[in-house]
C-alpha cells in the first residue's frame, strides 16, 4: 500500500470516472447521478463463538439501480471498509454496463480474517450476515444478487443460498439470489474458473491486434511471454494456469501475501498452487528462488503484469519503477488514479479492471439466467445437434465410398465434430464472445477518438454512455 498522500480507493474510482465523463456531453445533473453511490448499509451483529459473543461489521453497498437486480461480490477480509465497498460497487455498475450484463452495481464485505475461524464458525458467521442482508432485501433474486470475491467462494455462496431458502420457503426462484454456488447447489459449470478464464480471453483478444500490441511495445503471440502474477487465489491461479498451459506463456513470478517466487525459466503454477493450499503461502517452496519482499517483485522486468490480489498495489510510490509493458488488472483497483497517470505517461498499456475481470460477473449472469429458467444450458439441444452432425458425417462417408473418392476425414475430426456442446462449452463460448465484443467496444473509442489515449478512459466512456442511455429511457 502507498505511504504517500494518495486519494482513497473510492476517490480514485471517481477521479477516473471524472476524467472520462469530462469528454462526454451528458444532460446537466446526470453525471452526478451516475457517479454517486445510492446507499450503503452497515450492519454490526454478534455471533456466539468459543464461549463468548463476537461482534462483526459488514456492509452492502448499492451504487446504481438503473437496472435491477444489482450485482456484486461479497468480500471477507480485514481491510473491508465503507470506502472500499463503495468503490467496488461503483466499479460493478460500470463493469456490468460495459459487458452488457443487465444489472446495476453493488458490493458487500465483512471485516473478518477467514483464516482465524474453522469451517463451522465461518458457516455461523456467514449465515448470520446473510440473514441480516436477506431481511432487508439486500440479497434477493430480483433485487440484489451477490457472488464470491476475495476470501469467499462456492462454500459461502451455498450457505447464503440455503439461508435464503430457509427464510423464503415458497420463492421458486430462490436459487437465483446468489451466484457462484457449487454445481450441486444450483451453480453453473465454469463459474469457478470464470474470472481467470476471462483474463485469458481478454489477453488473447488484445494479442489478435498488431496495432494494439505495438502500443504496448510487444510483438508476436502469448507464447513465451514473461508474466508476473500477484495473488494466486481464485482469479490469479486460473489466469496463470490457463495462460501457461494453453497459450505457452511463462509465469516467471508469483507474489503472495508472505513473499514471492521467481524463476526466469517459468514456474510450475500447479505445484506452487498445491504448496500454497497446503502451507498457506509461498514461503518454503523448494523449487524456485524465494523473495521475502513480494512488493519488490512487482517491479521486476516482464512483458505482462497481472495484479490479482488487492487494490492500490501500484501507486504513486512505486509506479515509476514498474517495468512491465502491459498490465492487466485482474484485481479490482490495483492501480491508483495517480499511478495510472504516471504509467500512461510512460507508455505502459493497462487493460482496466472493469473489463479485465468481468468474466466473473458474465458467468454469474449465465448462472442467474440458468436458475430462473430452471434448466441446464444445452439440455434441450445437445443430442439434436449431435444427430445433425452425424447426418453430415454419414453423408461424407457415403459419398466417399459410393463414388470411390477415397476421402479420409482428418484424425480426431469425427469425435470433435460429432460432440454436441455441453454446459461448460456453452459457458466458455458465451464468455469468449462477451470478452471479444466488449474489448472491441473499448478499442473503437481508444483508436478513433483523439482525446482518448488509454483503454481505461475508453472503458468508462462505453459504460457511462450505456448507464446514461438507460436513465434516459426511464425518463430521468
Ligand atoms: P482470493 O481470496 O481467492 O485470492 C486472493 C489471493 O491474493 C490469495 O491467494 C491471497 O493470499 C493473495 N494476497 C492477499 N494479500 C496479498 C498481498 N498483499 N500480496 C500478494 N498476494 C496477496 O480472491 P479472488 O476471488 O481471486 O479475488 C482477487 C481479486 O480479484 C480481488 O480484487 C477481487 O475483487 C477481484 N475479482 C474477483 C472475482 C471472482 O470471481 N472471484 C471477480 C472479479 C474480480
Amino acid at each position: 500500500m502507498s505511504t504517500t498522500n494518495e486519494p482513497s480507493f473510492r476517490e480514485s474510482v471517481d477521479l477516473m470516472f471524472n476524467r472520462a465523463v469530462a469528454l462526454l456531453d451528458l444532460p446537466p445533473g446526470l453525471e452526478e447521478k451516475i457517479r454517486v453511490c445510492n446507499a450503503t448499509y452497515t450492519v454490526r451483529f454478534g455471533v456466539r463463538l468459543r464461549g463468548k459473543i463476537e461482534t462483526f461489521t459488514g456492509y452492502r453497498s448499492v451504487h446504481s439501480e438503473h437496472m435491477e437486480p444489482v450485482k456484486g461480490g461479497i468480500r471477507f477480509a480485514m481491510g473491508v471498509n465503507q470506502d472500499e465497498v463503495e468503490a467496488l460497487a461503483a466499479l460493478m455498475t460500470y463493469k456490468c454496463a460495459l459487458v452488457e450484463a443487465p444489472f446495476g452495481g453493488s458490493k458487500g464485505g465483512l471485516r473478518i480474517d477467514p483464516r482465524q475461524y474453522d469451517e463451522h464458525e465461518l458457516e455461523l458467521i456467514t449465515r448470520r450476515f446473510a440473514y441480516e442482508l436477506i431481511k432487508r432485501d439486500l440479497i434477493d433474486p430480483a433485487q440484489n444478487v451477490p457472488a464470491p470475491d476475495m476470501g469467499t467462494g462456492e462454500r459461502e455462496m451455498a450457505w447464503i443460498a440455503d439461508q435464503y431458502a430457509r427464510m423464503n420457503t415458497s420463492d421458486i426462484n430462490g436459487k437465483a439470489c446468489v451466484t457462484g454456488k457449487p454445481l450441486n447447489a444450483g451453480g453453473i459449470a465454469g463459474r469457478v474458473e470464470a474470472t481467470g478464464r476471462g483474463v485469458q480471453y481478454a489477453l488473447r483478444e488484445f494479442f489478435r491486434d498488431d496495432l494494439d500490441l505495438k502500443k504496448a511495445g510487444l510483438t508476436g503471440t502469448l507464447e513465451g511471454k514473461r508474466v508476473i502474477v500477484q495473488g494466486l487465489g481464485n482469479v490469479g491461479y486460473h489466469a496463470a494456469k490457463f495462460l501457461r498451459e494453453e497459450d505457452g506463456a511463462q509465469i516467471i513470478g508469483i507474489i503472495e501475501h508472505d513473499g514471492a517466487l521467481f524463476d526466469e525459466k517459468g514456474l510450475d503454477v500447479e505445484a506452487v498452487h498445491g504448496w500454497i493450499t497446503k502451507h498457506g503461502g509461498v514461503s518454503g517452496y523448494p523449487d524456485a528462488r524465494g523473495h521475502e519482499d513480494g512488493a519488490a517483485v512487482l517491479e521486476s522486468d516482464c512483458d505482462i503484469l497481472i495484479p490479482a490480489a488487492l487494490e492500490g498495489v501500484i501507486n504513486l510510490e512505486n509506479a515509476d519503477r514498474i517495468k512491465a509493458n502491459l498490465i492487466i488488472e485482474a484485481a479490482n483497483g490495483p492501480v491508483t488514479a495517480g499511478a495510472d497517470d504516471i504509467l500512461r505517461e510512460k507508455g505502459v498499456v493497462i487493460i482496466p479492471d472493469m473489463y479485465a475481470n468481468a468474466g466473473g460477473v458474465t458467468v454469474s449472469y449465465f448462472e442467474w439466467v440458468k436458475n430462473l429458467s430452471h434448466i441446464r444450458f444445452g439440455r434441450m439441444q445437445r443430442r439434436q445437434e449431435e444427430s445433425r452432425h452425424q447426418l453430415v458425417v454419414d453423408e461424407l462417408e457415403r459419398l466417399s465410398s459410393d463414388k470411390g473418392l477415397g476421402w479420409q476425414l482428418s484424425p480426431g475430426f469425427k469425435e470433435k465434430y460429432l460432440r454436441g456442446a455441453d454446459e461448460l462449452e456453452l459457458v466458455r463460448s458465451g464468455l469468449d464472445d462477451t470478452m471479444r465484443i466488449s474489448y472491441q467496444s473499448m478499442r473503437k473509442i481508444w483508436h478513433e477518438r483523439e482525446d482518448v489515449t488509454d483503454l481505461r478512459t475508453a472503458a468508462y466512456i462505453v459504460a457511462i454512455e450505456k448507464v446514461a442511455a438507460s436513465y434516459r429511457a426511464k425518463g430521468l
